[in-house]
């Protein structure tokens, strides 16, 4: 983990209030909690209801508030007489922004930063690609077990209870995000919910999941088919699975994040999909669902090795339906370690 960088913000402490954040910092897990880090110490500032939590867990000092969490901060801004202090714009309500400004000793200024935390987290420590690993099996596992639930006349709504039920009896603490299921023309929503339709005979069922284990998420896509797949359904599929493929082939240390984006447009294009895929090829991941990098049209950043990424075209199709194929990649020098283990053969049941 790389240390905070106070020089190059030119602040003397920062305020970090995103829980991601926080725990990513201390190791601290509880709901409530946030740190004031300066260049000779950090505190973690958390309610009596993890007196003992936070001390088993965090890794910086902790201080117990009985009142707003901003108010025990602002006493140790005081008693260290804190000069500049660094605040996550992104993060901090209008509310406790006010508080905090109002509550500044005289000559304490303040500091608006954005992604400072987020930055130090785009290339996983080996201990993190470790839990991400075990998310991504424990994801891939859950997914065999609830697979084999479905048939005509089961609900979308079923499959989702049994994918999270499955997670949890692998080993998952809870979802990365809200599962989704959906069959037939509502594949053709990109983020749809469960509903209680049920599935029908010769149609697609589109399941996106995420298994979120020792705080870690992963995140895979896959397509189903019940019945035999029509000619559209096989040619759309073939195309995206093609694009996801090149994008996979593409994924290396030093490639921009919008040439992998560029490579799955660039052969759904060869199809006359491309505008269809409405989305972003992907997104990194760890302590979040959606972390730095997105890998979408427009972003410059380089990809490096330890960063873990999803890889995810998608085409839809109103009336007809929608196809996505996603997997969690791990970054390396020469390419990318696909972590995902499920097969990506379109599965006919
Ligand atoms: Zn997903
Ligand atoms: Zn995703």
């Amino acid at each position: 983990m790389k240390p905070i960088d106070f020089a190059e913000l030119k602040v003397d402490a920062l305020l970090i209030t995103w829980l991601p954040n926080v725990r990513y910092l201390s190791g601290f897990t509880g709901s409530n909690g946030m740190i004031l880090a300066t260049p000779d110490s950090s505190t973690l500032f958390t309610d009596p209801r993890y007196t003992i939590q936070a001390q088993e867990e965090s890794r910086t000092k902790v201080r117990v508030a009985k009142g707003p969490l901003i108010k025990a901060a602002l006493e140790s801004i005081k008693r260290k007489r804190l000069k500049k202090i660094g605040f996550e714009k992104a993060h901090l309500s209008y509310e406790t922004f006010e508080t905090l400004k109002e509550g500044l000793p005289l000559g304490a200024a303040l500091k608006p930063t954005a992604g400072v935390v987020e930055k130090m987290r785009l290339v996983k420590t080996p201990e993190e690609i470790e839990r991400i690993r075990r998310a991504v099996l424990t994801n891939s596992a859950a997914f065999a077990s609830a697979v084999k639930t479905i048939k005509a006349g089961v609900k979308e709504t079923d499959l989702a209870a049994e994918i999270e039920y499955q997670m949890r009896r692998h080993g998952a603490e809870k979802t990365s995000f809200d599962t989704i299921v959906a069959s037939g023309a509502r594949t053709a929503l990109p983020h749809a919910q469960p509903t209680a339709r049920p599935f029908g005979n010769h149609e697609l069922v589109l399941i996106d999941m995420g298994a979120t284990q020792d705080g870690y998420a992963s995140d895979m896509t896959r397509m189903v088919f019940l019945g035999r797949p029509d000619a559209k359904t096989r040619k759309m599929y073939d195309a995206v699975l093609r694009a996801q493929l090149s994008a996979v082939a593409a994924v290396r240390e030093g490639v921009t994040a919008r040439k992998v984006d560029g490579v799955a447009r660039e052969e759904l294009r060869s199809e006359g999909l491309d505008k269809e895929f409405v989305h972003s090829t992907g997104h990194g991941l760890g302590l979040e669902i959606h972390e730095a990098p997105r890998l979408g049209k427009k972003e410059k950043t380089r990809l490096e090795a330890g960063m873990v990424v999803t890889i995810e075209p998608g085409v839809y199709v109103k009336g007809l339906g929608g196809v996505r194929i996603e997997d969690t990649v791990l970054v390396t020098k020469t390419g990318c370690e696909v972590l995902t283990p499920t097969s990506k053969e379109l599965m006919i049941l």
